[in-house]
Protein backbone atom coordinates (compact mmCIF):
# COMPACT_ATOMS: atom_id res chain seq x y z
CA UNK A 1 0.00 0.00 0.00
CA UNK A 2 1.31 3.29 -1.40
CA UNK A 3 0.88 6.27 1.44
CA UNK A 4 -0.14 9.56 -0.14
CA UNK A 5 2.57 12.02 0.75
CA UNK A 6 2.78 16.13 -0.33
CA UNK A 7 5.06 16.94 -2.58
CA UNK A 8 5.32 20.63 -1.45
CA UNK A 9 5.22 21.85 2.58
CA UNK A 10 3.25 24.37 3.31
CA UNK A 11 5.57 27.68 4.83
CA UNK A 12 3.16 30.90 4.54
CA UNK A 13 4.70 34.12 5.02
CA UNK A 14 8.23 32.58 4.90
CA UNK A 15 7.59 30.76 0.90
CA UNK A 16 11.11 32.29 -0.97
CA UNK A 17 13.41 31.98 2.10
CA UNK A 18 14.05 28.39 2.43
CA UNK A 19 16.46 27.06 5.16
CA UNK A 20 17.49 30.59 5.92
CA UNK A 21 17.73 32.63 8.61
CA UNK A 22 16.99 30.39 11.34
CA UNK A 23 13.59 28.66 12.28
CA UNK A 24 13.23 30.63 15.16
CA UNK A 25 13.31 34.19 13.32
CA UNK A 26 11.05 32.79 10.38
CA UNK A 27 8.44 31.47 12.88
CA UNK A 28 8.57 35.09 14.44
CA UNK A 29 8.47 36.62 11.10
CA UNK A 30 5.10 34.20 9.79
CA UNK A 31 3.66 35.51 12.91
CA UNK A 32 3.96 39.61 12.47
CA UNK A 33 3.55 39.26 8.85
CA UNK A 34 0.04 37.20 9.16
CA UNK A 35 -1.53 39.60 11.40
CA UNK A 36 0.11 42.14 9.41
CA UNK A 37 -1.46 41.32 6.07
CA UNK A 38 -5.02 39.98 7.49
CA UNK A 39 -7.91 42.96 7.35
CA UNK A 40 -8.10 44.62 10.39
CA UNK A 41 -11.44 46.32 11.14
CA UNK A 42 -11.55 49.39 10.67
CA UNK A 43 -12.27 52.60 13.69
CA UNK A 44 -14.14 54.80 11.30
CA UNK A 45 -17.18 52.44 9.86
CA UNK A 46 -16.52 49.80 11.94
CA UNK A 47 -16.03 47.14 8.39
CA UNK A 48 -13.09 45.16 8.17
CA UNK A 49 -11.46 46.56 4.72
CA UNK A 50 -8.16 48.04 6.99
CA UNK A 51 -5.16 47.46 5.16
CA UNK A 52 -1.39 48.78 5.84
CA UNK A 53 -0.68 51.96 3.38
CA UNK A 54 2.88 52.06 4.63
CA UNK A 55 4.85 51.49 7.85
CA UNK A 56 2.64 52.66 10.78
CA UNK A 57 -0.27 54.03 8.07
CA UNK A 58 -3.66 52.05 7.77
CA UNK A 59 -6.24 52.62 5.21
CA UNK A 60 -9.88 51.51 5.06
CA UNK A 61 -10.85 49.96 1.98
CA UNK A 62 -14.11 51.21 2.62
CA UNK A 63 -14.48 54.53 3.65
CA UNK A 64 -10.91 55.73 2.98
CA UNK A 65 -10.50 56.31 6.49
CA UNK A 66 -6.48 56.93 6.46
CA UNK A 67 -4.83 57.10 10.03
CA UNK A 68 -1.48 56.20 12.14
CA UNK A 69 -1.17 52.97 14.02
CA UNK A 70 1.91 50.34 14.70
CA UNK A 71 4.39 49.23 12.36
CA UNK A 72 2.87 45.86 12.32
CA UNK A 73 -0.53 46.31 13.86
CA UNK A 74 -2.76 49.03 13.25
CA UNK A 75 -3.00 49.39 17.23
CA UNK A 76 -0.59 48.81 19.67
CA UNK A 77 -0.93 48.99 23.73
CA UNK A 78 2.14 51.65 23.55
CA UNK A 79 -0.56 53.55 21.36
CA UNK A 80 -3.21 53.30 23.63
CA UNK A 81 -0.79 54.44 26.52
CA UNK A 82 -0.07 57.39 24.24
CA UNK A 83 -3.62 58.11 23.54
CA UNK A 84 -4.70 58.20 27.16
CA UNK A 85 -1.74 60.56 27.81
CA UNK A 86 -2.63 62.67 24.97
CA UNK A 87 -6.23 62.98 26.68
CA UNK A 88 -4.76 64.76 30.05
CA UNK A 89 -4.34 61.88 32.30
CA UNK A 90 -1.21 62.06 34.47
CA UNK A 91 1.64 60.12 34.49
CA UNK A 92 0.38 57.94 37.48
CA UNK A 93 -2.90 57.31 36.26
CA UNK A 94 -1.35 56.58 32.90
CA UNK A 95 1.26 54.09 33.80
CA UNK A 96 -1.56 52.44 36.35
CA UNK A 97 -3.93 51.92 33.93
CA UNK A 98 -1.65 50.56 31.51
CA UNK A 99 -0.02 47.87 34.17
CA UNK A 100 -3.91 47.33 35.15
CA UNK A 101 -4.27 46.92 31.11
CA UNK A 102 -1.10 44.63 30.52
CA UNK A 103 -1.41 41.73 33.21
CA UNK A 104 -5.29 41.70 32.55
CA UNK A 105 -4.40 41.16 28.77
CA UNK A 106 -1.11 38.94 29.29
CA UNK A 107 -1.66 35.83 31.52
CA UNK A 108 1.24 34.06 30.31
CA UNK A 109 4.48 35.74 29.90
CA UNK A 110 4.59 35.46 26.31
CA UNK A 111 6.86 37.88 24.03
CA UNK A 112 5.23 40.53 22.23
CA UNK A 113 6.26 42.27 19.20
CA UNK A 114 5.49 45.72 18.79
ZN1 LIG B 1 -13.76 52.44 7.29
Amino acid sequence: MVKKVPKTKKVGPTRGLGTRYGATVRKRYVKVVTELKRPHKCPNCGFVRVHRESVGVWKCGKCNFTFAGGAYTPATKLGAVARRAAKGLTVEEVTKEAAKASAAAEPATEEKTD
